[in-house]
């Protein structure tokens, strides 16, 4: 069996692709098949809208206030799927929708796609993952080499003019100094930081 949603904490989670274009060193995916309640995040394929929906259909959601795009792959290289599905939830449920993404979607469609984001979702969190170039690139092992910090930094303030709720992130095991020069890169461009604390 495989989950296009879950549940991890108090939150819903919607894992629509397993597609990435990165090959991140701290990669959950690279831990186990699953998180939180699901069983299994390795979709045997590409879940179609159709397919989504009737997931979400079926869903006892309780107590949920926020479903969040985020899974074993990067949401975007779902991106009409991810823009159908935020419809459909908003239409019918009362929460808020956030997405988890590495930022780099530009690169993926070879064009901006923060506005369409944006006017789908309300929250959106980006991974800075580290505060320059070389050691993003070195880490998050993007397949579109060092131009990706760039672009993941504009996507980021692209999105910052059409939505107030974006986020940047970083996890805590990149060390105490990365995450003050990441802190002073969200500050200069004026994203609010969440330094996560990494687990496995
Ligand atoms: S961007 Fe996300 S899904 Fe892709 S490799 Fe990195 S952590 Fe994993």
């Amino acid at each position: 069996m495989t989950d296009i949603i879950y549940r991890y904490k108090d939150q819903v989670y919607f894992n629509i692709t397993n597609q990435c274009p990165c090959r991140c060193t701290f990669c959950i995916r690279s831990h186990g098949n699953a998180v939180g309640d699901a069983q299994n995040l390795w979709l045997k394929q590409e879940p179609s809208l159709k397919e989504i929906k009737e997931a979400i259909d079926a869903y006892d959601f309780g107590e949920c206030k926020e479903v969040i795009f985020c899974g074993y792959g990067e949401p975007t290289m779902a991106l009409e799927n991810l823009i159908a599905i935020s419809r459909y939830v908003k239409e019918r449920y009362p929460f808020r929708i956030r997405l988890n993404t590495n930022g780099l979607s530009d690169l993926i469609h070879k064009r901006s796609t923060a506005k369409e984001i944006c006017e789908a979702v309300d929250c959106v969190s980006i991974s800075l993952n580290m505060p320059d170039a070389e050691s993003y690139t070195e880490i998050v092992r993007p397949v579109y080499g060092e131009v990706s910090f760039d672009a993941m930094l504009k996507f980021a303030v692209d999105c910052k003019k059409y939505l107030e709720d974006v986020r940047f992130t970083v996890v805590d095991v990149i060390g105490e100094e990365k995450v003050r020069e990441s802190q002073k890169l969200a500050q200069r461009l004026g994203i609010p930081l969440r330094v996560r604390v990494y687990s496995k």
